[in-house]
């Protein structure tokens, strides 16, 4: 007999100790259960996992699952074993002992799920021994990185197409947590899943609160000032630079953060050792570029900030959603500037691919700034853009907190852009500004007589950049980086002469001064974070708990996570159990968790 979503969910909770599905996982696990491919496009911390391990666990065979990185790869096995699951990977990294007993077992079907790399599947040998074994499921894992659109692009995913001939019988399934239409039907036909069915969960995370701001002179000492206010929570700050991350870890750990460097430029050691020590701690903060990525889900990540912005909208709910994932409130803070969207634009130019790939890189990352710059729900934006429709403001962005005032300034940007005109483009902002302003320090007697020389006192030069920034960022001006020292010409003429005519009117959008992300007043209400609610004597027993998970991860060498989550923890702290039964009862503690913690768990509460 075949089974169905009732013994699905029977696994569900012995095994993972889930009370119930949550969103499309039900249908995405019927469709496997039914022998069919399917793709599912589930935003990160959505749960995609559980999509084909409890299919794998339920159908005759080992579960196949294809993954990107080693590192995600050891971590879902872990959390696995600690399950009861029979899991294992093959990678390159094992001792050839370890290789050829994980193969032995999946002969003797005594695994019930097994993970390889790309590369590492499609060698002829691992082949061989999998067409031998019977199939339960066969899943990639972000399935994103088949796409050259995307921005993840994996050449080695290109090669996982030829499974659907090797493995005709077995029911796959593509994951992944960002796909756009035109990346969903390369995976489609990459991975030749041309009938399979389409699960697009609601890129919605209720529990992700989003800010936006411009840089401004300083952007270091606000970065510094945002992960100060957050003390006591784990945190990931990206650099776009190796060097950034770097000075911005040294000046954090000056100030008394528990902040390290994470970049590609480091040795894999030192990497390997940053990576343990950030998911082994509950208070680290990560500076890191954005090779500190795919894989990284630690559970209580509680702010992701951008000291540089994120390349696409993609990119960005991919790293703003490395926080957040148990489900409790986590905070996004980007900050962003004109300099940065050129920069961008001009790394795509620089680099060689045809130009409509070009095309639709530019365009991704117009799309970027036009969500940071818009005066609309953040959390909406995003999800437009993944092609939701009717999607409700979220209520706690800087948007829907403190929506902003537009105020008219297209008489000022008349005068900037005829300003630029007249300079001929030859100069960079801080000229430019000063020329508004009648200030250019020893001035030419040309420049002194040109008719917009001095003509703009109405702003401060602080205002005066804000309004070349909305230029910028409109696309009515472009800046030339001019290696460092960028200049500011006009661009799109059509669009200018529309300014001047008065045709196309321009606002600028002032953020009231109740808005602020470092403040309080600024902030969300610490809604659900897992200890918040807790009183007196539960937050005890809490403590209590957390002191015996950080002794047991410590001697298994596991990040604390893996062996509770909070949320669990401040539930046991609340529900008192007293005997196993009452302990099973409790959200994540399923019969693995049990068998291995149960007597220590019931001692701890016991003691208090
Ligand atoms: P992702 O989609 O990002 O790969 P995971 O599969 O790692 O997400 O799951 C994210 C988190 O959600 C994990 O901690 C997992 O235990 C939890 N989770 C998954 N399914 C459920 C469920 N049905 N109910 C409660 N928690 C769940
Ligand atoms: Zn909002």
């Amino acid at each position: 007999m075949t089974a169905n979503l009732d013994d699905a969910r029977e696994i569900l909770r012995h095994t993972f100790g889930h009370a119930d599905f949550r969103g499309l996982q039900a249908p995405v696990i019927a469709e496997m259960l039914a022998g069919r491919n399917a793709l599912a496009v589930l935003p990160t911390g959505g749960g995609k996992s559980v999509c084909y391990q409890i299919p794998a666990l339920l159908r005759p065979g080992v579960g196949l699952v294809v993954s990107p990185l080693i590192a995600l790869m050891s971590d879902q096995v872990e959390a696995l074993r600690q399950l009861g699951v029979k899991a294992a990977r093959m990678d390159s990294g094992l001792a050839p002992e370890e290789r050829d007993a994980t193969w032995r077992k999946l002969s003797a079907g005594q695994l019930d799920l097994i993970y390889l790399s790309p590369e590492g599947l499609m060698q002829p040998y691992a082949l061989e021994r999998l067409s031998a074994a019977p199939l339960a499921v066969l899943a990639v894992d972000e399935a994103h990185c088949v796409s050259q659109w995307g921005h993840d692009f994996r050449p080695e995913y290109r090669a996982l197409g030829r499974l659907a001939e090797i493995f005709p019988d077995v029911p796959r399934l593509a994951v992944t947590a960002t796909a756009d239409a035109r990346t969903r039907a390369d995976i489609r036909s990459e991975l030749r899943l041309e009938g399979a069915a389409e699960f697009v969960a609601s890129f919605a995370r209720p529990e992700l609160a989003l800010n936006a701001e411009r840089k401004r002179t300083k952007p270091h000492d606000r970065v510094a000032a945002l992960v100060k206010a957050r003390p006591g929570r784990s945190g990931i700050v990206y650099s776009g630079s190796r060097d950034g991350t770097e000075k911005l870890a040294e000046r954090l750990a000056a100030e008394g953060v528990a902040a390290k460097a994470y970049h590609a430029g480091l040795d894999k050691s030192v990497r390997n050792d940053r990576l343990n020590w950030f998911l082994g701690e509950e208070e680290a903060v990560m500076v890191a570029t954005i090779a500190f990525g795919m894989g990284i889900d630690k559970p209580d990540v509680r702010f992701v900030i951008h000291a540089d912005p994120p390349g696409a909208i993609e990119a960005y709910w991919q790293e703003i959603g490395r926080a957040g994932r148990d489900g409790d409130l986590a905070e996004g803070v980007t900050l962003y500037s004109a300099a940065d969207m050129s920069w961008a634009l001009e790394r795509i130019r620089r680099r060689d691919m045809p130009p409509e790939a070009a095309q639709v890189q530019m365009r991704k990352v117009r799309q970027l700034y036009a969500m940071l710059e818009g005066p609309t729900c953040r959390a909406a934006a995003v999800r437009r853009y993944f092609g939701e429709s009717d999607v409700a403001p979220c209520g706690q962005c800087d948007r829907c907190l403190h929506p902003p005032k537009g105020v008219e300034v297209t008489e000022a940007a008349q005068k900037a852009l005829s300003a630029v005109h007249r300079l001929g483009g030859r100069f960079g902002r801080g000229r430019l500004v000063e020329h508004l302003l009648g200030k250019t320090k020893g001035v030419s007697e040309s420049e002194a007589a040109m008719s917009t020389y001095g003509v703009g006192k109405e702003f401060s030069p602080g205002g005066w950049r804000d309004l070349i920034d909305q230029l910028l960022f409109e696309g009515l001006l472009a800046e030339d980086p001019n290696d460092g020292r960028p200049l500011i010409g006009l661009a799109d003429p059509d669009g200018v002469r529309a300014v001047y005519r008065g045709e196309r009117r321009l606002t600028v959008l002032h953020a009231p001064e109740a808005h602020d992300s470092t403040s309080r007043s600024g902030r969300p209400k610490r809604r659900g974070e897992a200890a918040a609610d807790l009183s007196g004597e539960a937050l005890g027993l809490f403590d209590a708990l957390r002191a015996w998970r950080r002794a047991e991860a410590a001697r298994q060498g596991l990040p604390p996570y893996v062996i509770f989550h909070d949320q669990t923890l401040a539930d046991i702290a609340v529900a008192r159990p007293r005997n196993r039964d009452a302990l099973a009862d409790i959200n994540g503690v399923g019969a693995g968790k049990l068998d291995r913690y149960g007597a220590a768990v019931l001692a701890v509460v016991g003691d208090q």
